[in-house]
């Protein structure tokens, strides 16, 4: 993990970016992802003509384009056509909730209390660092010596820490000869003698301090503590709240879930690896109530149902896995139900280890138990097949948005020297941002007007999915190569046979085939390989 600066505002938030997640695994680059993303306008850096603001990013053309398929994606895999189990379809219902609510609501959810991370500051740097993210390393059987402290998983802190100590000690220490232990874990006279990361002086880190992670607002003219809100940090509660509603409003029984999309906001201490971790997000969350006798069962099936998911929209089984918690990692939420598993995608960063995508955790009745401790409304749901009055369990699904669209640029991500762009998307045809792109082989003898109406006829039917892009200008050869930059499955290009024999030559982005077929196949063509 790097440090993040107190000054949150940084020259370049691309730079930044890359500086972060610079590394390569199996060829793919954070790096040039990162410019891709930003040459083809996938993704920009906010704010960036004023310097950037770092945790926030915004959606270019064909990035809002690929956020908004996988998103639709989502919700009619949950809603419009939601899985079955045993033959039968479940029952999932959508909801949009206030991005702000009464404050009261994370009282009750406990974030206002407990939403936090252990942080340390450095007096001399102003660095901030995550208190349970720094380790110590000193020689072994020296308690005399000074300390010195980089941060976990950080090459180059570690390396900038390992140098200090030869320095002080006047030589270079063997690997054997190090002893390490954790920052938390020091006394007070320890931290005393500690180095920070990139301090140079001891004992400039300050004793860990937690960090509420819920930005805060004011509702009103008045700015006052009695109108202090807080912007969601996640969209569940939203969920939660309209428990109620739901059940009184329309005729779903339990087992069934509420789905919603939504953004999101942290104030992370460390907003990293791009659009990884960042402080402004979307998530896709899906609260599932059944009784607490099913609950084992219902995880279960959610935790299959979401990695086939996630490999139904172009993940590769082998960059995925599925992890149990430890007993010491459960939420407070989850400590009593069965448990919680991640889906955790291998990223470029994490490479060959693999990072969180999406939580699957059984919740038990926590949060309807506290929002009717807290509300004192009776949320209790009546069972008529069980004539059993209760609060149910719930299986909650929470994965990120913007999380997934960054697993989606990390798999299609793929180099190809042979091709004068070097590289192409490789996206599932049915998220791919632009479906198919329509080029006149060059820009005149009725080529255009014929192209022109193919693409009409292509929006028409898959403008709904998608962008159709049509270009009469460059070479054919810049032109593919930049929608196999963009990840379009398939070029149509009309060229002088077309206008004698009505046929086009496609182009796969894939396979790089051309061949020819009428144009009046296309539509049905394209329907074809984007399973439209
Ligand atoms: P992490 O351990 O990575 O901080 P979390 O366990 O706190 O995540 P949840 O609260 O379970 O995350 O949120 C559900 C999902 O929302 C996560 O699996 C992740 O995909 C996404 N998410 C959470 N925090 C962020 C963030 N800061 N930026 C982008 N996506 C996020």
């Amino acid at each position: 993990m790097l440090a993040a600066r107190m000054d949150d505002r940084l020259e370049s938030g691309m730079s930044d970016a890359v500086a972060d997640g610079a590394s390569t695994a199996q060829g793919k680059s954070m790096e040039e992802l990162v410019s891709l993303c930003k040459r083809r306008g996938f993704i920009y850096p906010a704010s960036e003509i004023y310097g950037g603001l770092n945790g926030f990013w915004d959606y270019g053309p064909l990035g809002v384009q690929l956020k908004k398929n996988l998103a639709d994606r989502w919700w009619r895999d949950m809603t419009l056509t939601p899985p079955t189990r045993d033959g039968e379809a479940v029952k999932i219902v959508g909801v949009d909730s206030s991005i702000i609510q009464n404050p009261r609501v994370w009282e009750a959810s406990g974030h206002v209390g407990g939403f936090s991370d252990p942080m340390v500051d450095c007096t001399e740097t102003k660095f901030r660092y995550r208190a349970d993210h720094l380790i110590c390393l000193g020689e072994k059987g020296d308690t005399s010596g000074q300390i010195y402290v980089h941060v976990e998983d950080d090459d180059e802190s570690y390396a900038a820490a390992r140098k200090k100590l030869d320095k002080y000690k006047k030589r270079s220490l063997g690997d054997d000869e190090i002893d390490t232990c954790p920052f938390v874990s020091l006394s007070a006279e320890e931290r005393a003698i500690a180095v920070g990361p990139h301090a140079k002086a001891p004992g400039t880190l300050t004793e860990p301090r937690a960090f509420n992670l819920m930005f805060q607002t004011y509702v009103g003219a008045t700015a006052s503590e009695d109108d202090k809100a807080y912007l969601r940090p996640e969209t569940a509660q939203g969920i939660f709240i309209n428990f109620g509603n739901v059940v009184d409003t329309s005729r779903v029984r339990v087992p069934f879930g509420i789905a919603q999309i939504g953004k999101a906001f942290r104030n992370e201490v460390t907003p990293r690896n791009f659009i990884f971790r960042s402080r402004e997000f979307e998530q896709m969350e899906m609260e599932f109530f059944c009784h607490a006798d099913d609950a084992k069962q219902w995880l279960d099936y959610w935790v299959e149902q979401r990695k086939r998911w996630w490999m139904s929209v172009g993940l590769s089984e082998d960059n995925m896995i599925v992890r149990k918690h430890d007993d010491d990692e459960l939420a407070h939420y989850s400590k009593n139900g069965a448990g919680t598993y991640d889906i955790e995608y291998r990223w470029p960063f994490t490479h060959p280890g693999f990072g969180e995508l999406e939580g699957i955790a059984h919740r038990s009745n926590f949060d309807l138990s506290q929002h009717k401790e807290h509300s004192k409304k009776k949320l209790e749901y009546f069972d008529q097949e069980r004539n059993e009055r209760y609060l149910p369990d719930v299986i909650e699904p929470a994965a990120g948005l913007t999380r997934g669209v960054l697993a989606l640029l990390c798999e299609a991500f793929t180099p190809d020297d042979s091709r004068a762009s070097k590289v192409v998307m490789k996206f599932e045809p049915s998220l791919a941002p632009i479906k198919a792109a329509v080029y006149p082989l060059v820009n005149k003898d009725g080529m255009p007007e014929v192209a022109e109406k193919l693409v009409t006829e292509l929006r028409r039917r898959f403008g709904h999915t998608g962008l159709i892009e049509f270009d009469a200008k460059q070479s054919i050869g810049k032109r593919y190569a930049r929608m196999d930059e963009a990840g379009c499955p398939v070029c149509f290009t009309i060229d002088g046979d077309t206008m004698s024999d009505q046929t086009v030559t496609y182009r796969d982005r894939d396979t790089l085939a051309q061949d020819r077929i009428a144009i009046d196949q296309v539509p049905n063509w394209l329907g074809d390989k984007l399973g439209a």
